[in-house]
């Protein structure tokens, strides 16, 4: 189906601008998201990177975390970059006292699992599902896939093994940023399902 799909992008904290932008560039009727009435238009819901504490505490104090965890059981599309991927998984390692997630992802993330030494790097990823050019993905103080779950699917690793890109369902998440390197192509595969849901309405 052609057509703008309505996307959100939730606006709580982190790099929201950057997603609007890739999204808007790709054909989506863009949405910031910060309310339940907000979410409740959108097809899809992208997930910035940012601080997921953060992002987790205010989305409690929005009264946005069971809004979106109902939306997820839903089969929403959502896509969480770094941060958002942590949000989307269903346990957390190192994450700070109490925090939370949505979940949805059957996945164990490590926040900051690169440590200090190595707070940001760059590579030429491989993703098959996206074709032979590589990614050019950046790791911001980045979370890693400790554990996925059977339902899951790993779409990226790094040289070593550890899991950087998963999708299950409709949720897609990446340890990496996409949107700050003008890669697109994760954004399209999510357009694309955001499309196949509004189709289905
Ligand atoms: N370290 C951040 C966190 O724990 C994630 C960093 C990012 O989104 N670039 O949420």
């Amino acid at each position: 189906m052609a057509g703008n799909p309505p996307v959100g992008i939730l606006a709580l904290q982190g790099d929201v601008r950057e997603h609007a932008a890739l999204l808007a560039g790709l054909g989506a009727e863009v949405t910031l998201v910060r309310r339940p009435a907000e979410l409740a238009v959108v097809d899809g819901l992208v997930i910035p990177g940012g601080e997921s504490s953060v992002i987790d505490k205010l989305s409690r104090i929005f009264g946005m975390q069971e809004p979106i965890r109902a939306a997820i059981a839903t089969g929403l599309p959502v896509y969480g970059t770094c941060a958002g991927l942590i949000l989307l998984a269903d346990e957390v390692l190192d994450g700070i006292e109490g925090q939370q997630s949505f979940g949805g992802m059957d996945v164990s993330v490590r926040r900051n699992a690169f440590g200090r030494q190595t707070e940001s790097f760059e590579i030429g990823l491989d993703v098959p599902l996206l074709g032979d050019v590589p990614v050019h993905a950046t790791f911001i103080r980045a979370p890693i896939v400790e554990r996925a779950g059977d339902g899951v699917e790993v779409l990226a690793s790094l040289p070593d093994g550890g899991i950087v890109a998963v999708r299950q369902g409709a949720l897609l998440g990446t340890s990496f940023h996409p949107e700050v390197d003008g890669e697109t192509r994760f954004h399209e595969m999510f357009v694309e399902s955001v499309r196949d849901r509004a189709a289905r309405r």
